[in-house]
């Protein structure tokens, strides 16, 4: 491609991808295969080495999840990415990247609740330990942070739903202590939010959700901003300090701008080894595809049936950052001026029998425990998706027992309305 920058619904269908060398094949071709046959001695030499780059085994690089990779850098304009089997193990890549026992991540409490749990229970067999910021402003956040701090993590349009939060105020904050802003933008996408622009150092995805879209392929990924300066605190060892196995070179000295994507994958991706199936690959760069067509599409759909339940006698309260009254729409507008996205969450006034009724009688919503999907969802978070958090936790997570939680699908917006009234009015 010439060196005019394209735009975002131009990158989407090509960052990364041209026909295949050999075959002239237009869609990237699925590279099923587990290794990768050296020119010569030299050669592989050279790959094991770090000298070159190049394939070797499926689990650190391959050519369909090349191009995801580079699709997902190019979306989010960070320098480098890497895609790995889930959301949930690009969370534990990036922060095994950077700490080691005794360290500490600052973390929201609104975050999706399977990462609530990876950072309070599993966490602690690493001798990880997580600091939650009191609230959602940068100052919650400054007051947790401490000496052993190693990241600050937050979601962009952070669950169940609703919520936008201040990257700019929060990266602040954590550039001032030296330590990386990691931003989960799983619900928001690069279409309606760009973090690494507000100063994220890090963004993590999970493709499984709007990324992939369609939900039928697990999918997580890192992308590397290229702006932090990992030597500055000398607190980054895997980063700033020679690796034995790698000939003594120093990750930090030698990929420079990319060297926190590359040490996740030399490092993280081969030892631990969530690797991704190059045919999830594939099919989440399919998805990827239509992205911008769907997030627009996702986001005003979401808008009218907010606007729908706002006005409903059955409904309590709305928390939707896209209607001009929410309190999170300034800061939607300065984040994501396209839309809010298509999750989010209202409370009904029967409480929650009516929230289990409401379950129960929709017939175009499918009742599961995933959001971005082209499908209508809905989920009642206390008793499923947030279940093992305390009753405290539950709350501060914005998951109590009167909420309800939908992620709107791309269907025809009178259609998921009419459901919506037909199951109320039951
Ligand atoms: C689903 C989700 C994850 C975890 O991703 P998986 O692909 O399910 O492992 C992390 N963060 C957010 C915001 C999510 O929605």
């Amino acid at each position: 491609m010439s060196e005019t920058p394209k735009g975002f619904d131009t990158l989407a269908v090509h960052a990364g991808a041209q026909p295949d060398p050999t075959t002239g094949a237009r869609a990237t071709p699925i590279y099923q295969t587990t290794s990768f046959v050296f020119d010569d001695v030299d050669h592989a030499a050279s790959l094991f080495g770090l000298q070159a780059f190049g394939n070797i085994y499926t689990r650190i690089t391959n050519p369909t999840t090349d191009v995801l990779e580079k699709r997902v850098a190019a979306l989010e304009g960070g320098t480098a990415a890497l895609a790995v089997a889930s959301g949930h193990s690009a969370q534990l890549l990036a922060f095994h990247t950077l700490m080691s026992p005794g360290c500490n991540i600052v973390a929201s409490k609104r975050l999706y609740g399977g990462s609530i749990n990876q950072l309070s229970h599993s966490f602690k067999n690493f001798g990880w330990e997580v600091k939650w910021a009191e609230n959602l402003d940068s100052g919650s956040f400054k007051k947790a942070i401490d000496e052993n701090t190693r990241a600050v993590f937050i979601e962009s349009l952070a669950n169940p739903g609703g919520i936008v939060m201040d990257i700019e105020a929060i990266a602040q904050v954590a550039h001032e202590a030296g330590v990386p802003l990691i931003v989960d933008n799983t619900m928001a996408t690069p279409y309606l939010c760009k973090p690494i622009n507000h100063g994220a150092d890090i963004v993590l995805h999970s493709l499984t959700k709007f990324m992939g879209g369609h939900g039928n392929s697990m999918g997580g990924a890192i992308v590397d901003a290229g702006s932090f300066d990992w030597a500055a605190s000398g607190n980054y060892p895997m980063l700033t300090e020679p690796r034995p196995e790698y000939n003594g070179i120093v990750l930090n000295d030698t990929f420079g701008g990319m060297a926190f994507a590359i040490c996740c994958r030399v490092l993280g991706l081969r030892d631990l080894g969530p690797a991704i199936s190059p045919n999830n690959a594939f099919m989440l760069l399919t998805g990827i595809e239509t992205l911008a067509l769907r997030m627009q599409r996702h986001s005003d759909n979401a808008l009218k049936v907010a606007e729908f339940l706002q006005g409903h006698s059955a409904v309590e309260w709305v928390s939707y950052a896209g209607l001009p009254n929410d309190p999170f729409n300034n800061l939607k507008q300065k984040y994501c001026p396209k839309g809010a996205g298509a999750v989010f969450t209202f409370g009904l006034k029967g409480g929650y029998d009516a929230g289990i009724n409401l379950v129960k009688n929709l017939e175009l919503f499918s009742h599961l425990a995933n959001i971005g999907d082209t499908r209508s969802l809905i989920i009642h978070p206390a008793s499923t998706t947030h279940r093992q958090l305390t009753d405290e936790h539950k709350i501060a997570a914005g998951a109590g027992p009167d909420v309800v939680r939908i992620s709107i699908g791309i269907e025809d917006p009178n259609d998921i309305i009419a459901d919506l009234n037909q199951a109320l009015s039951r």
